[in-house]
């Protein structure tokens, strides 16, 4: 089933990792999409990703965007016109930033989380709410957060500040955005199998992964695709009755301690 059939996306953080699951499950279903990336190689390797979309019959192309800067994210979104004008914004860039105790930890590091993190998806937000209203567009805006922005995970204090930012943010301009027509929702994964929690911060094929897996209903990490199915439904009409609400994906863990 072709659910976003006609539709242009714009995904931040899609040349890898997530973001990269979420514009092929958007390909998909049909939908045209600018990979909004601050580099355009996935760090995973592999190919380019708008260059995989093209190479399996989608329309996509590469726009070199650091979310942290707002003007990036209004050529992002004005990219979009290329392939008939914005309908969903995904603004899923983000880093794990500072993994030390608050106390330790160099403020300008907490500032550059924030300014990707948080301010990546006000920016974001702002750029593609501005041209859907201009062109009179119900479009969709899916913001990325994650359990650490429902709970407080101690050793990324910055990383959970800016993801319960964007859980509430979400809400706020859900708000601000339904009498026209445009949803806002969230998305909150748990561990998710990406180059963040294989490199960044790493855990997934450590122990630490053998120790939590049977806290994990599902008895394994996330991909993804898994994130980006649910991600596909948000941005689809299939969700035309939902906005300011928020998703968890993490294989039942967070809601079964
Ligand atoms: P990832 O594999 O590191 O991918 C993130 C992508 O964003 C990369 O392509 C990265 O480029 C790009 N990026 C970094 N800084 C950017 C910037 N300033 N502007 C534009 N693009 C930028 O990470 P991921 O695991 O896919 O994470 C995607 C989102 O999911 C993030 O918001 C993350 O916080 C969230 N999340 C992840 C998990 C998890 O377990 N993986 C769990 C919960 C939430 P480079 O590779 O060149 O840096």
């Amino acid at each position: 089933m072709s659910l976003l059939e006609g539709k242009t996306a714009v995904i931040t953080g899609s040349s890898g990792g997530i973001g990269r699951g979420i514009a092929r499950t958007f390909a998909d279903h049909g939908a045209s999409v600018v990979v909004a990336d601050i580099s355009e190689e996935p760090r995973e390797g592999g190919t380019p990703t708008h260059e995989l979309l093209q190479e399996e019959g989608a329309e996509s192309m590469y726009v070199e965007c650091d979310v942290s800067d707002y003007d990036d994210c209004v050529a992002a979104v004005e990219a979009a016109d290329e392939f008939g004008g914005i309908d969903v914004m995904v603004n899923n860039a983000g880093i794990v930033g500072p993994q030390d105790p608050l106390v330790d930890i160099d403020l300008e590091d907490y500032r550059n989380l924030i300014s990707i993190n948080l301010d990546g998806v006000v920016h974001g937000s702002k750029a593609a709410a501005l041209a859907m209203l201009e062109q009179g567009v119900h479009g969709s805006i899916v913001n990325m957060s994650s359990v650490a922005g429902i709970t407080g995970f101690g050793g990324i204090t910055p990383y959970s500040a800016a993801k319960g930012g964007v859980r509430s943010f979400t809400y706020a301009l859900a708000s601000e955005l339904g009498p026209d027509g445009i949803r806002v929702n969230a998305v909150h994964p748990g561990i998710i199998e990406t180059t963040m929690t294989t490199e960044d911060s790493p855990f997934v094929g450590t122990e630490q992964e053998e120790k939590m897996l049977p806290t994990i209903p599902l008895r394994r990490v996330g991909q993804p695709e898994d994130v980006a199915g649910v991600v596909t439904f948000l941005a689809s009409d299939l969700a035309s009755y939902v906005t300011a609400e928020s998703v968890i994906v993490d294989g039942g863990q967070l809601n079964t301690q």
